[in-house]
Formats: structure tokens, sequence, C-alpha cells
């Protein structure tokens, strides 16, 4: 008898599975359909904005306060577990307005940061100059620099999550679907369930859906009577490029879209947001706009090879809030999807919130907002 199933092994499921077997002991196994990580969480650029230092109200503002402040023991946790360096480093981030609009967004932005308790910092173009030479300033009206901000290499911490979870005992199966979660017994006191997969069926105490992008058709098609959640696949584009030497050291952001600066010289440029379904390709239309975008900021950045493009599909949902509890009609059947753009941020928190949801502890920050039976519907 296992004691948890996650279905779904991107951050999220890999994390919660990690929690699980090495701070409860639990027997653990993890499904996965394609292969790990292959799903948004590889796709991700990695940025971990800085969380308030202030408890906050909005319940999205207290997750991102709650992972931001447990992250670097996390990862001090995960390296000295998996022997993997994740490339975590608190690099800071440069927020930049270039029309009237963003710098009035950005101006009031300091209100809240203020009252958050976030540190940041109004910078003229020489201190932008003394910290990111290789920015152009010209098209640019202000900046605002926030020391906190730090970025994580995705695939090197998904790698550190993969081998940590092993050492715990972890079983993970790839190329194996989950087909449907039903009470083992109904006439049992004792829930317990059977998980069939594309290779077999699997005996738990408990399961915890973990699929992304995928979860409402999950939901809908494989776990029958439940409640419905309303997420949907929002694709992101993705341009690597590589240079002798990194840029600048803080990520770059610029309304939506952001410039990564890794340690090695690869420079991410993202991103975008498309409603395309499951279609997870990348345009030529697209790629040649960030291009054209990142080159602007960063003109070196013309002569750089350009390594790889890609696209991934973040798990958005309709109010912007994760689902994070237990399945409507299930004892412990649970769901933790719907991160949108924060799921490599939120993972450590998302992680020991369902580890207390699952063994019945108070959490440690309300999760109502998250709940499923919330009722946002798409349709109304
Ligand atoms: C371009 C881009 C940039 C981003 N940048 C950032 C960022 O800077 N910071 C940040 O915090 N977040 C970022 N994100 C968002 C982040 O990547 C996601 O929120 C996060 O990866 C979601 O993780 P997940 O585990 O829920 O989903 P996924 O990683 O998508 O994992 C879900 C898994 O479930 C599997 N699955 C589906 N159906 C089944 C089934 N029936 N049986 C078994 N397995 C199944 C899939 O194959 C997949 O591997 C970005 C995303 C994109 C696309």
């Amino acid at each position: 008898m296992t004691d948890l199933v996650v279905c779904g092994g991107g951050v999220i499921g890999l994390s919660i599975a990690y929690e699980a077997a090495k701070r409860c002991g639990w027997k653990v196994i993890v499904l996965e359909a394609k292969s790990v990580g292959s799903g948004s969480s590889w796709a991700g650029a990695g940025i971990l904005p800085p969380g308030a230092t202030v408890l906050p109200l909005d319940p999205i503002d207290q997750l991102r306060a709650a992972s931001h402040a447990i992250f670097p023991q996390w990862v001090d946790e995960l390296q000295s577990d998996s022997q993997i360096d994740v490339g975590f480093i608190r690099c800071g981030g440069i927020y930049l307005a270039k029309t009237i609009g963003e710098l009035a967004t950005l101006t009031a932005n300091e209100v809240w940061w203020k009252e958050q308790g976030i540190a940041f910092e109004r910078w003229n173009r020489d201190q932008v100059r003394a910290h990111a030479p290789a920015l152009a300033w010209d098209s640019i009206k202000r900046a605002w620099y926030l020391p906190q901000e730090c970025q994580i290499r995705n695939p090197w911490y998904l790698q550190a999550l993969v081998k940590s979870c092993r050492k715990y005992g972890v079983e993970i199966h790839e190329s194996e679907e989950l087909l449907s979660i039903r009470p083992r017994d109904s006439r049992s006191i004792e829930d317990t369930y059977t998980v069939a997969t594309s290779l077999g069926e699997i005996e738990t105490r408990r399961a915890c859906v973990t699929t992304g992008a995928w979860t409402r058709r999950v939901l809908q098609e494989f776990v029958p009577a439940t409640q419905a959640t309303e997420i949907f696949p929002m694709r992101g584009q993705m341009v690597l490029f590589r240079l002798p030497n990194r840029p600048c050291i803080p990520v770059i952001n610029d309304g939506h879209r952001y410039l990564v600066p890794r340690a090695d010289g690869l420079v991410l440029a993202g991103s975008c947001e498309e409603e395309m379904g499951f279609n997870n390709s990348t345009t030529q239309a697209m790629i040649d706009e960030l291009r054209v975008w990142a080159i602007d900021l960063i003109p070196c950045l013309a002569s750089a090879t350009v390594v790889k493009t890609w696209s991934g599909l973040r798990p958005a949902s309709v109010d912007g809030f994760p689902y994070l509890g237990r399945l409507t009609n299930f004892d412990n059947v649970f769901v933790a999807a719907g991160h949108y753009r924060h799921g490599i941020h939120f993972s450590p928190v998302t992680a020991k919130l369902m580890i207390e949801v699952m063994t019945g502890s108070k959490p440690s920050i309300p999760i109502e907002p998250f709940q499923l039976s919330r009722g946002h519907s798409y349709a109304s």
C-alpha cells in the first residue's frame, strides 16, 4: 500500500513528493505521462520576485511572501540532498518604465512596496549604467531596482528535485499516465483508492493531482463526480541567447517581458501570453518579436548566438489563484495546480501547505481562497 500517489511530475508534483517522503517518511509514487519536468516547469524562466516582509492581505501575496522567505533554506536542503547546484542567486531585478503609463504604474508601486516591506531603490541613468552598462538607456524614462529579486535555473532545480526524491525512496514512473482514481472499496471504513494508470493499478491511501495545465481535463475525465477546476493553458515563448559573458547581473523587467542573464553568459528573453489551447509550438513571428525587443534593450545581443527557442503551457486559472486542497466527494484525494506564472516560485510553499492539508494540520497560511469550491466559473 502506497501512502501517496502524485499524478504529474512537474515542479509542483516533485516538490510535494520530496516533502512527503522526507518529512513524513511516506512511501510515494510519482506518475508522469511523459518525462519529469517536460511540462511548463522546464520551460519557465526561474524568476523569483521579492515577497512581502510584512504580512500581506492579498492571498497571492501571502503565498509569494511565504515561499520567498523559505526558498533559501529549501534550496540549501535540496542541494545538500542532491549534490546539484540549482543556480539560485539573489541577483536583484531592474524594473523599467519606458512609457508614461509604466512610469505612473511603477511610481504607484512604490507605495505598495513600502506597505509590503519590499526594499527598492529608484535609479537614475548613472546608477543603471553602473550596474547594467549593456542596457540601452535611450527609451527608458526611469528605473527601479529591487535587491531581493532572485533567480533559479529550472532544469537544474528539476534535476535536484528528482535526485532528492529518489534519495528518500520516491518511485518516479515516467511514460505512465493517470487514467482514473476511484475508491478501492466503498464499503470499507478505511478510505483507500485505486489509481489506474496506462501500465496497471496502484493501491494508495492518498492521491494528489498535480497535472498543471492539463488538470481541468484530467479531473473531468479521470476523477468522476468531483468539482471541476477552471484551469486552462496559457502559452509562453522563449528565446535563449549565448554571450561570452553575462551582460549584467540583475533580471531586467520590462512590463510583462524580461531578460534573465545567467552566470555563464546565457540570456533568456521572454515571454508572451497566448491562448492557443494545448498547441505548444513556437511561432517565427513571436520569436522574431522577442529577439528584436531583446536587442533593443541590450544591443550586444545582436551578435549573440540564439541557442534555443521553446514554448511552454502555463497552468492559468480564471481568477489567477492556484487550486490547493481536497477534492469534493473524496476524503483523501487532493489537487495542487493552476500556479500560472508563479509555479517555480511557489513550489516550496505549495509542498509545505499540501503536506499540512494531507496530514490534517492547520495550514500555516489560510488556504480558503485556493479551495476548489470557490466557484469562479469560466462560463459566467
Ligand atoms: C515561458 C514561461 C515562463 C515562466 N516563468 C516563470 C518564472 O519566471 N517563475 C515562476 O515561478 N514560474 C514561471 N513559469 C510558470 C511555471 O513554469 C509553472 O507555473 C509551473 O511550472 C507549473 O508547474 P506544474 O508542476 O503545476 O505543471 P507542469 O510542469 O506543466 O507539470 C504537469 C505535469 O503533468 C503531466 N501530466 C499531464 N496529464 C497527466 C496524466 N494524465 N498522468 C500523468 N501525468 C500527467 C504533464 O506531462 C506535466 O509534466 C513560467 C512558465 C512559462 C511557460
